[in-house]
């Protein structure tokens, strides 16, 4: 319910896009099903997802306007718990609501945020906007962590040789089958977990980083994933959900 609010309070100002909207219901349903919680398997994703982001020589934070009206503060942390740049990119884009989402950000703490008057080079295979990039941010980013993306973008910037990691609670949706890292898991949790592994994480070598990256594995991680659900699916079929503790009256 908070989650809803903070993304009408962003409707209204401009910053989330109707579409926006539907998406977020969307994510609502897996996380009911989720039983809004982080899995097991998320979590495996999250701890290599804040390895890839250490590891990394161009890290960057792909904002939306989703995201920003739910985890603004928890980007700039995350972002500068693991050095990455932030920069927004938007699937419907005008420049109105990209330096709108650039004022949350900074309100939010942020220093600096990429892609608004410099979102000057463009991604191949996407059409128009959608392909709008800042060459100091994503165009030149070797792992885009990518909260919310859509999947043309994902396999976009897949072919370009980056390392993508998404936060999807749609575990079957293209964005989470074509993704790096898949972490199936609410941004609004994902962020904060990431953000602990990176703390933990900087006390190993980068060699020990990159052991916790060669390991993982994101099929598996997607059919945990799946199987997490049909599990908690099963056990809610044996045990009954029906509401008998309300009046029948
Ligand atoms: P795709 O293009 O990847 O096949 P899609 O077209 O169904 O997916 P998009 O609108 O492009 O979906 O992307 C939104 C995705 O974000 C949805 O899969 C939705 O489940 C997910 N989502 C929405 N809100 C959240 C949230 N708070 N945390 C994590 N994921 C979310
Ligand atoms: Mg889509």
């Amino acid at each position: 319910m908070v989650l809803r609010e903070k993304l009408v309070k962003g409707f209204k100002e401009g910053v989330v896009v109707p579409e926006g909207l539907i998406a977020h219901g969307r994510g609502e349903c897996f996380d009911y099903i989720l039983g809004e919680e982080t899995i097991a398997p998320a979590l495996k994703a999250e701890k290599a997802a804040a390895a890839a982001l250490l590891l990394a020589r161009h890290p960057v934070i792909s904002v939306n306007g989703n995201t920003a009206s739910l985890a603004a503060e928890e980007v700039v942390k995350l972002a500068e718990e693991v050095g990455a740049k932030i920069e927004v990119n938007l699937f419907y884009r005008t420049e109105e609501r990209a330096a709108k989402i650039r004022e949350v950000l900074m309100r939010a703490g942020a220093k600096e945020v990429l892609g608004v008057e410099d979102a000057t080079a463009t991604i191949p295979e996407l059409e128009s906007e959608r392909r709008r990039v800042s060459p100091e941010g994503i165009l030149k980013a070797d792992v885009v962590l990518v909260p919310l993306e859509d999947g043309d973008r994902t396999e976009a910037l897949r072919r370009l040789g980056k390392t993508v990691i998404a936060v999807d609670l749609n575990p079957l949706s293209r964005t989470s089958r074509a993704a790096s890292i898949t972490i199936v898991d609410n941004v609004v949790r994902a962020l904060p977990k990431i953000r602990a592994f990176a703390r933990e994480l900087k006390g190993y070598t980068d060699k020990d980083k990159r052991k916790i990256i060669d390991e993982y594995d994101n099929e598996a991680i997607l059919k945990e994933t799946l199987r997490h659900i049909k599990e908690r699916l099963d056990s809610l079929t044996q045990q009954g959900i029906s509401l008998n503790l309300l009046p029948r009256n």
